[in-house]
């Protein structure tokens, strides 16, 4: 690992100006990923801004939602009564990642912007473009078994890792965020990018911005009884999804009023489906709908040489996922 400076910050003004006056500084929260990738060389920052003292880790009521400090650790948040009550969603998705002891670390900011699994990133042998701009996608032409089908493009097919952020994108959550120029807030749909020809950002959050937050509205609490976070992964643990679904119904006299559907293992950033959420709004509540649903979601994917299997896990995971969240077959 490369020596570093390490400052511990007291408050976020503090914590954020430390990291504005130098490009190569970075905000340390749990330190679940971002240590891991220094000790492999795949991050070299040159200066380490603790956040862990800040006072953002509280979970409370507003306008009507739950705003999620972004200090608050993840098995904090998916325990926490008012989550499991009215956002099981997200709580279903913490507890499916990671293990117990790494919930107890991982902070919600942090699982927010964790960097991609794909085996090239984290071997500085490897070209990657993510890592190093310019030298090449290793994972294109190579083992690409986990590796996306949606939204990818020449220069990365890489996935994002996140179980919750999938959730998230489902409910439609919004990212408190503080900066430099102040304070913004970003849809979630919005905070992270496809890779495009800068696979190098993963988010549009801006070098020195600080996560403050993130907000459940209070209108995705529709969604409290008929939800499923269903999880296709290689093992029962430490293992990141193959194929997952986030699945929300808003459920009256056998018919759908409204639906959201995301999945995750499959692209650059949490994946919304629309073309699926329109197949469901206002459809009967059955097997025949869930099926053109998850033909909807997939049908602009696109497999590799190694993943392609992807294309109908996620289809039937989908119809799984939907079919839970209706209340039949509740067992997976
Ligand atoms: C073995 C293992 C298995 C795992 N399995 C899963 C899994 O199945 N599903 C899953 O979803 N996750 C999984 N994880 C990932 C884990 O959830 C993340 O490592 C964790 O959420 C990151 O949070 P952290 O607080 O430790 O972040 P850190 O490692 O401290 O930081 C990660 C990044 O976020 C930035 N950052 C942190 N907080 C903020 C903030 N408030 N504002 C701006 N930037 C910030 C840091 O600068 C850094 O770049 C696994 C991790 C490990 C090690
Ligand atoms: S898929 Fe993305 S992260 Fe993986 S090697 Fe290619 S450029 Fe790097």
């Amino acid at each position: 690992m490369k020596p570093f400076a390490f400052t511990r910050a007291s408050n976020s003004q503090t914590a954020i100006q430390a990291v504005v006056r130098d490009q190569a500084a970075k905000f340390l929260a749990g330190g679940t990923n971002l240590v891991d990738l220094m000790k492999e060389d795949v991050e070299q920052p040159n200066h380490l801004v603790d956040i862990n003292r800040l006072a953002l880790t509280r979970i409370e009521e507003r306008n009507g939602g739950l705003r999620l400090g972004a200090l608050a650790r993840n098995s904090d948040t998916a325990n926490h009564r008012l989550v499991r009550e009215r956002f099981p969603l997200v709580s279903q998705a913490i507890l499916s990642g990671a293990s117990a002891q790494l919930r107890n670390a991982a902070t919600n900011g942090g699982n927010l912007m964790q960097r991609t699994r794909c085996y090239y990133f984290y071997d500085v042998a490897m070209p990657c473009n993510k890592r190093q701009p310019g030298s090449g996608c290793g994972a294109l032409e190579g083992f690409n078994r986990m590796h996306a089908i949606l939204g990818a493009s020449t220069e990365c097919i890489a996935v994002h890792p996140s179980d919750m952020c999938v959730a998230l994108t489902a409910l439609d959550a919004v990212v408190q965020v503080e900066g430099p120029q102040g304070a913004r807030s970003i849809p979630f749909a919005e905070f992270h990018r496809l890779p495009g020809d800068t696979p190098q950002l993963d988010t549009n959050l801006k070098h020195g911005e600080l996560i403050t937050a993130i907000d459940l509205p209070a209108a995705a609490s529709a969604f409290a009884g008929n939800s499923y976070y269903l999880k296709i992964r290689d093992r029962a643990s430490y293992a990141f999804a193959l194929v997952s679904v986030a699945a929300a119904l808003d459920i009256q006299n056998g018919t759908i009023r409204q639906a959201r559907l995301a999945l995750g293992g499959v692209a650059h950033k949490p994946w919304r489906a629309p073309e699926a959420e329109a197949v469901l709004n206002g459809a009967l509540l059955n097997q025949e709908t869930f099926r053109r649903a998850a033909t909807a979601a997939l049908e602009k994917a696109q497999g590799y040489k190694y993943n392609s299997f992807k294309v109908e896990l996620g289809r039937r995971g989908i119809v799984r996922a939907l079919t839970v969240a209706a209340g039949e077959g509740r067992t997976a």
